[in-house]
């Protein structure tokens, strides 16, 4: 492969005459615009025969050994000598026309499809068994009736753009601290497509791509908490240089007994008087159904009792947290007495000293009075 060859330029051409030839053939097998088979491949070589040419250090090393430098080491990065691992021809294609080519957002050549957002309404079972959920999302996808192609099927098939001869862009000057510098920006006539649709598709008058809604399917990593959200390649709005991603907001539907504290659970317990003080037993719903917890005698209000392992996984780590039972003293409101209960405290208050004296009816009685005003 003889990167002269390649771009076509005689071994004299200088620095112009070079970026010239490329930047014909870039636009030429841009893998944007020519779906031809072999065009990519033919479009990375032209951008290594760019990168070592265009730079005058390799371009010396290139003329007298007939290789990229650092190419054909052992074990060697054949893309090494041109700025190390993870060489990207469309990088350099970027910088050459400076990502204004159907750019998305100017940063990259091809125009991607945007990244779109939604959020999901995740129950704590789905998250503790890191369910696969489906979530509904409106994208923008290839137009079914012209198939991508923007020209209403049967119509006069697209022209060339006059104003940029079908390159996309087209020359321009900015102002910048350094001085008058020339740009590359997309063509103002077609929007850098570098031809004009004459018969546009009815459907989607001429844009390529349709408003549809779409069914996703979401992997919940387990463990998965409110305020996370999950990136599914691929799956935002479809575009010439590739699919933008979804991103999955996640968002926890309360449970109507349980409260989350991260990886543990807590079940506040209602618990009686006498329940707390003599000991005995209590139902405790978990996220495996209901689960029968001993109360011991003397338990106050407050005191917290553990079911290891029973709250939710940790996220990205081993094992789950607790579900904390938290007692809370259930102290009756007047009016919830039967006169049996009632008697039968009083006869407790009696015994054990606690009783109801003339000293409290009567401060609670000239409370009384005041708030009536007598
Ligand atoms: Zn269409
Ligand atoms: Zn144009």
């Amino acid at each position: 492969m003889d990167y002269y060859e390649l771009l076509g330029v005689a071994r004299t051409a200088g620095a112009d005459e070079i970026k010239s030839a490329y930047r014909k053939l870039a636009l030429k097998f841009h893998p944007d615009r020519n779906k031809e088979p072999g065009a990519a491949e033919k479009f990375t070589q032209i951008n290594e025969a760019y990168a070592v040419l265009s730079d005058t250090e390799k371009r010396a090393h290139y003329d007298r050994f007939g290789t990229a430098p650092g190419a054909g080491m052992p074990g060697g990065d054949p893309f090494g000598g041109m700025g190390g691992a993870g060489f990207d021809p469309m990088d350099l294609f970027e910088q050459l026309f400076g990502g204004a080519v159907g750019g998305r957002g100017g940063r990259r050549g091809p125009a991607r499809g945007d990244d779109l957002e939604t959020e999901a309404h995740v129950t704590l079972h789905q998250a503790r068994a890191g369910e696969e959920i489906e979530v509904n999302v409106d994208r923008l996808t290839e137009c079914d009736h012209c198939h991508g192609s923007k020209t209403e099927p049967g119509g006069k098939p697209p022209v060339t753009c006059t104003t940029c001869g079908g390159a996309g862009a087209v020359r321009g000057q900015a102002r910048t601290i350094f001085g008058v510098m020339e740009t590359q920006q997309p063509c103002p006539t077609c929007r850098g497509e570098g031809q004009l649709v004459v018969d546009p598709c009815t459907v989607c008058k001429g844009r390529g791509r349709t408003l549809k809604s779409d069914t996703v399917k979401v992997k919940l990593p387990k463990g998965i908490d409110e305020g996370y959200r999950i990136r599914v390649a691929g799956m935002g709005n479809e575009g010439p240089g590739g699919n933008g991603d979804l991103y999955v907001h996640i968002e926890m539907e309360p449970h109507p007994e349980l409260q989350r504290e991260a990886e543990h659970l807590v079940y506040t317990a209602p618990i009686g008087f006498a329940r707390a003080v003599l000991g005995g037993q209590i139902s405790v719903p978990t996220l495996d159904g209901p689960v029968t917890v001993d109360v011991k005698p003397g338990t106050q209000h407050g005191d917290l009792h553990r079911l290891r392992g029973q709250g939710m996984p940790r996220l990205q780590a081993s094992g789950s947290g607790d579900l904390v039972v938290q007692y809370e003293l259930h102290v009756p409101k007047p009016g919830q007495l039967s006169p049996e209960a009632r008697e039968a405290l009083e006869a407790y208050a009696r015994a054990v000293g606690d009783e109801v004296t003339e000293k409290h009816e009567g401060f609670f009685d000239k409370v009384g009075k005041i708030f009536r005003g007598d």
